[in-house]
């Protein structure tokens, strides 16, 4: 090995530029038998270093949304769902409804795959660098709470109105009471036509009166939420019973 090329690989790793200095020796290799230009050879080996960084800002986005885990699209079986249109889920996937500032609510009760696919969305979103959370309604509602309490309220929601995109799982899995829902109706309000929210509930949304124990209120919600949104109403069996389903009818079958 020459001095210079000793001297270049120092350099690197003084710049902490890992992924060219692990790639000269190929990179150096490929350009002489190439003929690459100076400038070409250079591409390729910063290539490599941005590579790296690509991936683990994706990670640490996909990290920061705080999935409850890391379900795609990819492992839905959407054969057992058949009211799931699986064009629909992949056109959420391009992000188009984030840049329309469009909303989704997935709607349907326990257990046919509402956490599933939204979670799905918001890998798709996380990983393309879209500031991405996911929570729970109950916990989005106690934080909102207790920073009232504190007086911090409008800093709490100027947090969760920043997010390109914000995932709101169950709601209507507890009630809400009507000062509670007027927190709530502040964060949705903030994101209106602004940022895109996705909902799951298992609530159908004339019942929403009962869920937020205001019906004015409810509905203030409700019309910001659907003025720009795609529902998504999943009818079907749970696949957490998939198994036991399977048993029944085989049993009534007589299999
Ligand atoms: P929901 O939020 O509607 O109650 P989940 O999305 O939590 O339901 O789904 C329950 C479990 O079943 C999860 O582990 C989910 O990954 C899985 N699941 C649901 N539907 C499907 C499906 N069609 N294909 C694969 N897994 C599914
Ligand atoms: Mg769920």
């Amino acid at each position: 090995m020459n001095s210079h090329y000793t001297k270049l690989v120092k350099n690197l790793e003084y710049l902490k530029l890992n992924q060219m200095a692990l790639h000269l020796d190929e990179t150096v290799d490929f350009m002489m038998k190439n003929q690459l230009s100076f400038t070409e050879t250079l591409i390729k080996l910063t290539d490599y270093e941005i590579d790296i960084k690509e991936i683990n800002m994706m990670k640490s986005m996909v990290k920061v949304a705080a999935f409850p885990h890391l379900k795609e699209v990819k492992d839905f079986d959407f054969d057992f769902q058949p009211s799931v249109n699986k064009q629909q889920i992949l056109d959420f996937t391009t992000l188009r409804f984030i840049e329309l500032q469009e909303n989704i609510v997935f709607l349907g009760p326990s257990g046919v795959g509402k956490t599933h696919l939204a979670t799905a969305i918001g890998i798709a979103a996380a990983k393309k660098r879209t500031s991405t959370y996911f929570i729970k309604c109950n916990d989005l509602i106690l934080n909102l709470k207790k920073a009232n309490v504190e007086n911090r309220l409008e800093t709490r929601l100027k947090h969760y109105a920043k997010y390109k995109l914000l995932i709101i799982d169950e709601l209507g899995y507890l009630p809400i009471d009507a000062e509670d829902a007027k927190l709530f109706f502040q964060l949705i309000d903030m994101r209106y036509e602004k940022k895109s929210t996705i909902l799951t509930t298992n609530v159908s949304f004339k019942l929403w009166g009962e869920v937020f124990q205001d019906t004015k209120i409810a509905n203030a919600i409700l019309d910001r939420i659907l003025h720009h949104a795609t529902v998504v109403s999943i009818a079907g069996d749970s696949y957490r019973l998939k198994n036991h389903l399977v048993k029944e009818n085989k049993e009534s079958n007589g299999q």
